[in-house]
């Protein structure tokens, strides 16, 4: 049975012209760019190419993308980089609702004596502008805040964020994971210092990404010994994944509009059937300020891995909204801060689309899950007592 994919926010497919770009430089090119030889050297023509097309679909100067072998280790560079380089700085504000690669670190920073400030969000999982700037001081070090959730979709309003952070004179770093490749980006008119971007997230391989690092930006290396990308990133180049990254850019800004208003148009479909065919079901996240391949939706009275369990017997696949933590089923930290009531956040499910994505997959799914929904509620223990 072919699977049917709506589980993009966590990876993507390779898109075919992609691991075309890549396949020569597994066998044929395989030689260091860091090589004398001419062999290796004309692997660094490869690598200065890439970084031309990351850079042309974020919009900023391609001296200022560093390769990284990923989301987390970005996150965790930008983060620790800009505290090294400002020791006498102790204070570092981020929210409650960014993805562990960055908020796991930010709380183990309290163990090193930092002050930690998580903003919270409101219901529609928006943050609180006056919060922010309330927090804002000359203590403050580096403000670190994502760019779209990738539970929701809600996109925060960065440019007036990062404007309030220059302001302060604090570094301020994005988590754009999820963002690059589904919504329009220009670094060069922004008041971003570094942002993290995620290869699996955009049809390029796993295990490669990048960290902006806006010039002039104050950033201690975190992976040290070779002389890699000017010093800022050691390491030999995962050449391949590079490559490809490079090329899922040069695709990805080719046809951003276009096939996001084809993916909206299809999730718009989706969630607007299910939300008609399913009683007592509710739309997590912004729905004004989404990502246009997101939606999260919550079924009282029923847990999101039943649902999904029963998707997958039919090819259908997505994520619910709890992690299965120590054998207790946790709700997600993100609807949580959101205030979902419990039995709300334990039956959440998200659909996360791609270019790749068809009109008949969504009809098909929107024929199979309210009958799935009904079953599920027929069996469900809150519902008899609901009933009595
Ligand atoms: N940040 C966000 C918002 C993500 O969604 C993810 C992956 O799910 C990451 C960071 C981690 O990226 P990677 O898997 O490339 O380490």
């Amino acid at each position: 049975m072919k699977a049917i994919y709506f589980d993009n926010n966590a990876t993507t497919k390779v898109a075919e012209e992609v691991l075309e770009e890549m396949t020569p430089l597994f066998c044929e090119l395989y030689g260091n760019p860091s090589s004398m030889h001419t062999f290796g050297g004309q692997i660094g023509r490869r690598i200065r190419g890439a970084r031309e097309q990351v850079a042309a679909l974020l919009g900023c100067d391609p001296t200022e993308i560093v390769f990284t072998s990923g989301g987390t280790e970005s996150d965790n560079t930008a983060i620790k980089g800009a505290l090294a380089a400002q020791p006498h700085k102790r204070k570092v504000i981020t929210t409650r609702v960014e993805h562990p690669a960055v908020l796991t670190v930010c709380r183990d920073l309290e163990n090193h004596g930092y002050a930690v400030i998580e903003l919270g969000v409101d219901r529609q999982g928006r943050l609180d502008l006056a919060e922010l700037q309330e927090q804002l001081d000359e203590d403050t070090a580096l403000v670190t805040i994502m760019y779209a959730n990738n539970e929701t979709g809600t996109v925060f309003p960065i440019d007036h964020v990062s404007q309030l952070v220059a302001n302060e004179g604090a570094i301020f770093h994005t988590d754009a994971v999820q963002a690059v490749g589904k919504i329009p980006l220009k670094l060069s008119q922004s008041h971003i210092d570094l942002l993290s971007l995620s290869g699996h997230k955009l049809h390029a391989p796993k295990g490669v990404g990048i960290l902006y690092v806006r010039k002039g930006t104050r950033l201690s290396p975190f992976m040290l010994g070779g002389h890699q990308e000017a010093g800022r990133r050691a390491g030999t180049e995962n050449v391949p994944g590079i490559v490809g990254l490079g090329k899922a850019c040069e695709l990805a800004a080719a046809n951003l509009e276009e096939e996001n208003s084809r993916v909206k148009r299809l999730r718009d479909k989706l969630e607007r059937a299910i939300v008609e065919k399913c009683p007592d079901c509710r739309l997590n996240g912004d729905t004004g300020n989404r990502l246009p391949n997101t939606c999260n939706i919550s079924f009282e009275y029923i847990e999101g891995e039943a649902i999904l369990l029963m998707l997958d017997k039919y090819g259908i696949c997505a994520s619910s909204g709890s992690a299965c933590t120590s054998g207790s089923l946790e709700p997600s930290h993100v609807l949580r801060a959101m205030g979902v009531p419990f039995t709300a956040a334990h039956g959440s499910i998200r659909f996360s689309l791609s270019r790749y994505n068809t009109e008949e997959e969504v009809n098909y799914t929107i024929e199979k899950l309210p009958a799935i929904i009904d079953q599920l509620r027929q069996l469900s223990p809150f519902v008899a007592k609901q009933a009595h």
